[in-house]
């Protein structure tokens, strides 16, 4: 199988848990690769008349512990090892947070900018028409990601819906509230970053009240993070940051006094840019994107996108810094991750740290399949519950292994896949 180099990392750092782990063969040879991968070509009707044909990817990782569970991603780069990589990733991140799903992950090449609406529609149906067999509540749910919305959601769960002859809302999630969606999710995954920050806080004997926080991005994540930073936490947030779609840069906004996040909410477009003149005009420093990494602070969260703390900005990273909570996926690259290790650093690694998404969508298809919605408040303390309860089953392993916090996350997620293949006569 030729493997390119992301996938290759996602192995390799398997097999260095499985190392740490003692992990028998036979689990081994179940884990490294995908249980199952489908490949299909998907004509659409082009408005102009024209067919095109699409390649379309679902890979399944493993469900020995539920059905398949992972987004669904648009985009004209894809490639089946990314698609492999992220369905393995979302193996461990369902585990780690402890929800009954296995990891999955589906890829269509395709600029969805390059889509009218009803091209667009017309390629999510032809895809749930080609995976059928291969969807469905109890084998597969996927969800939006990276170039797909809730509409594309909703197509979605319609298109199933009349193949399978039922109503079928849990086959996917994602969808709007009043169309099968959940309530909180939109504030799950940042808040879920603040409550593993607070069982952080509490282990490491931090007393949140007097802590200062800096972080990266202003989108959905980082948001909520703020919100609840200050609300939860009682902490101040220094700062955040954006990219700038029309300077083509990105910026840190700061005060020292703390930010107030529904302020600078007001001022933010719909892709996350705050508005440099507005935020000036209010009393904020405007800086450059890096600055954020470079604050004096206790908490460091990255929630913007991949590989930015880099071994070139390692260093700027002040000894000061308590933790790091990775909300982002994959913030952090390898080589900066040596330093962080070595420096002794308390990391909160992505797939724990930004779990309360995945938990909120596993909440979801458990409100569709009993056909009753819950409040807010009763999805946000299952919420509080389900983050609260991985991280410190995380933190556990890492003082009982004596092991850095990324590679605890690993041992956990990866001991409870293989319990479970073992449970099911999949090894022995
Ligand atoms: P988003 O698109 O809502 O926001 C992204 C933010 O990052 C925007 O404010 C953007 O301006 C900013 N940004 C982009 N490039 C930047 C740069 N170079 N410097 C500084 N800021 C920059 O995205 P999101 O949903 O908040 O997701 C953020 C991260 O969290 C991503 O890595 C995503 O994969 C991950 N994540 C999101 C969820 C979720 O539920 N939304 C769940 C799990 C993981």
């Amino acid at each position: 199988m030729s493997v390119s180099n992301a996938y290759e990392i996602a192995r390799q750092e398997f097999d260095h848990v499985a190392d740490m782990l003692d992990l028998d063969e036979e689990a081994r040879a179940f884990l490294r690769d995908p249980k199952k991968e489908y490949h299909v070509r998907i004509p659409v009707r082009m408005d102009d008349g024209s067919l095109k044909i699409f390649d379309g990817f679902r890979v399944q990782h493993n469900d020995a512990l539920g059905p398949n569970k992972g987004g669904l991603r648009f985009a004209a780069n894809e490639t089946i090892d990314t698609v492999r990589m992220l369905a393995m990733k979302m193996t461990w991140k369902c585990s780690v947070a402890n929800i009954p799903l296995g990891g999955g992950k589906g890829g269509v090449v395709v600029d969805p900018r390059d889509l009218s609406v009803g091209e667009r529609e017309r390629l999510v149906r032809g895809y749930v028409r080609a995976l059928f067999p291969a969807f469905g509540p109890r084998k597969d749910v996927p969800a939006p990601d990276m170039g797909t919305n809730a509409q594309d959601m909703c197509w979605f769960m319609d298109e199933y819906s009349i193949l399978a002859g039922n109503y079928t809302p849990g086959t996917v999630t994602g969808k709007p509230v009043g169309g099968g969606g959940s309530l909180g999710r939109t504030e799950a995954t940042g808040l879920g970053v603040i409550i593993c920050v607070r069982e952080a806080m509490k282990q490491l004997g931090i007393d949140s009240t007097k802590t200062t926080a800096a972080i990266q991005g202003f989108g959905n994540v980082a948001q909520y993070a703020a919100i609840h930073f200050i609300k939860m936490l009682g902490g101040k947030v220094k700062c955040v940051s954006c990219w700038n779609r029309e300077e083509k840069k990105s910026f840190t906004f700061l005060k020292e006094d703390g930010i107030d996040p529904a302020f600078l909410m007001s001022i933010t477009d719909a892709y996350g840019t705050v508005s440099n003149e507005k935020a000036a005009a209010a009393g904020y420093q405007v800086l450059d994107g890096d600055a954020w990494i470079k604050q004096d602070v206790d908490v460091l969260i990255p929630a913007a996108l991949e590989k930015q703390i880099t071994a070139e900005n390692v260093g700027f990273i002040s000894p000061n810094v308590k933790i790091l909570a990775e909300a982002a996926n994959g913030p952090t690259t390898l080589e900066a991750d040596a330093v962080l290790r070595e420096r002794g650093m308390f990391v909160i690694p992505d797939f724990l740290c930004n779990a309360g998404g995945v938990t909120c969508s596993y909440f979801e298809s458990v409100q569709n399949d009993q056909n009753y919605y819950w409040s807010v408040e009763e999805v946000l303390e299952k919420l509080d519950y389900k983050m609260s309860t991985a991280f410190n089953s995380v933190y556990e392993m890492s003082v009982e292994k004596k092991a850095y916090m990324r590679d605890a996350a690993y041992m956990v997620s990866i001991k409870r896949v293989a319990d479970a293949m073992r449970y099911r006569g999949w090894i022995k």
